[in-house]
């Protein structure tokens, strides 16, 4: 297993819609393998392939960010296909260092996927967990969480990415 590197914003990869993967081979089993490991040292409680620089739909959610065996859900070709309740609650990305902001999402949802051998399965969810799962879906469709917000929060968070996305000053 392997640390990979984090695409930050601007990376025009996190922009890009993820293909559907139809190999369930070695390689999408090493590509998770390196998902989850990277996202525990993050730490996180979750990440898409994207952030990795793969454009596919692969995400890994763990709420419990590594604290409990068996925390780990890997999700390959998820869809959204129940959605219920909204709720505003702070988030965060890896690819957006130091940028938070509340976010609403649905409170229970339902989730149908396959896992990195291609089984299918549904996966209901509630609360926190819910939410990082809609976090890392929208990833796989090239959407971040600051697209979410409105107003004076979406102002404000424009000015953040503004300064993210400037060059890094080198300094002699
Ligand atoms: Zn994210």
């Amino acid at each position: 297993m392997a640390i990979l590197a984090i695409r930050i914003y601007p990376d025009p990869v996190l922009r890009t819609r993820g293909a559907e993967v139809t190999a369930f081979d070695e390689r999408l089993a090493r590509l998770v393998a390196d998902m989850v490991e990277t996202m525990h040292a993050a730490p996180g409680v979750g990440l898409a392939a994207p952030q990795v620089g793969v454009s596919q739909r692969v995400a890994v959610v763990d709420v419990s960010a590594g604290a409990e065996p068996g925390g780990v859900h890997v999700l390959v070709n998820p869809r959204l296909v129940e959605r219920g309740g909204l709720e505003s609650d702070v988030e965060g990305c890896l690819s957006l260092p130091g940028i938070t902001d509340k976010v609403e999402r649905p409170t229970a949802i339902k989730v149908v996927a396959q896992d990195a051998r291609g089984e299918a399965f549904e996966l209901p969810a509630e609360g926190f967990l819910a939410r990082a799962l809609c976090h890392e879906i929208d990833h796989l469709d090239g959407i971040l969480f600051v697209d979410h917000l409105r107003g004076l929060r979406r102002e404000r968070i424009k000015r953040q990415l503004k300064k993210l996305a400037e060059p890094v000053e080198v300094r002699p």
